[in-house]
């Protein structure tokens, strides 16, 4: 697990005496965009970052999870999601929307490049409580979306995927989707939790805003067992 160390005495560090309030996802509101990982804002309090390749609904969930078709603008134009944007949800805690991946017009060098920075966000941003990973559910576990999947677990970072569109799915189809997707990651246990999801049909809202509340309260960065804080 990430190591809490930079919550020690740090300027920004929340009040550890303080019980943590859930986020409000309904007055959620824009902090600040950066074009690469190093012009994140101070990495304190709890981030919960949404991945997926692009056009797999991820800023249409974004939308209806803070209630807001203004917040992340459904993409059109493939140099906009090229920024990472962060959302205040709360005084320390942060939804990260990252760049849509899989533009077939992206060079590789450049896909290679974003690529190694997402790697290394993974692996060192302490805030990062969990990884919100959409796929179109027709489509799910495409080759990046694997490969996603396979950084986040070897940083030890909790997953949720969104198998987003469901409403294009009959429920039959859609649960065995899901029970698929289920099966091919078993082998992580814990780790990853998979559901469905429409925005268009406001499905599946109620689990998400479960797994974010855990993720973005979660106050055992305080506890002072870590090995690597004591002299
Ligand atoms: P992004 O590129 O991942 O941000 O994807 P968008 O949110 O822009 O969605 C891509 C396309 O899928 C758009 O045409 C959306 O209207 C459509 N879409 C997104 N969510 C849903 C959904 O829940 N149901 C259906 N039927 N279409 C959706």
């Amino acid at each position: 697990m990430h190591s809490p160390t930079n919550y020690d005495n740090g300027p920004n560090a929340p009040d550890s005496a303080q019980k943590v309030s859930n986020p409000s996802y309904r007055r959620a509101e824009f902090l600040t965009s950066a074009a690469k990982f190093r012009q994140c804002p101070p990495d304190e309090g709890w981030e919960v970052a949404f991945a997926g390749r692009s056009n797999a609904g991820k800023s249409s969930a974004i939308n209806s999870l803070t209630g807001n078709k203004k917040l992340a603008r459904t993409s059109r134009t493939p140099g906009r999601t090229q920024l990472i944007n962060f959302f205040s949800v709360g005084e320390h805690q942060r939804i990260v929307d990252l760049p849509g991946y899989g533009y077939a017009k992206v060079p590789q060098k450049i896909k290679d490049a974003w690529n190694r920075q997402l790697e290394a966000y993974l692996r060192e941003r302490q805030s990062l409580r969990g990884l919100v990973m959409l796929m179109d559910c027709r489509h799910p576990l495409q080759p990046f979306d694997q490969q996603m999947i396979g950084w986040a677990a070897q940083a030890d970072m909790p997953i949720h995927l969104l198998l987003t569109k469901a409403d294009k799915l009959s429920k039959g189809p859609a649960k065995q989707t899901l029970m698929q997707v289920r099966g091919k990651l078993a082998h992580l246990g814990d780790l990853v939790s998979a559901q469905l999801f429409s925005a268009l049909k406001h499905q599946g809202h109620k689990e998400l805003i479960e797994v974010l509340d855990r993720w973005l309260t979660d106050d055992s960065v305080f506890e002072e067992d870590d090995p690597a804080l004591e002299e």
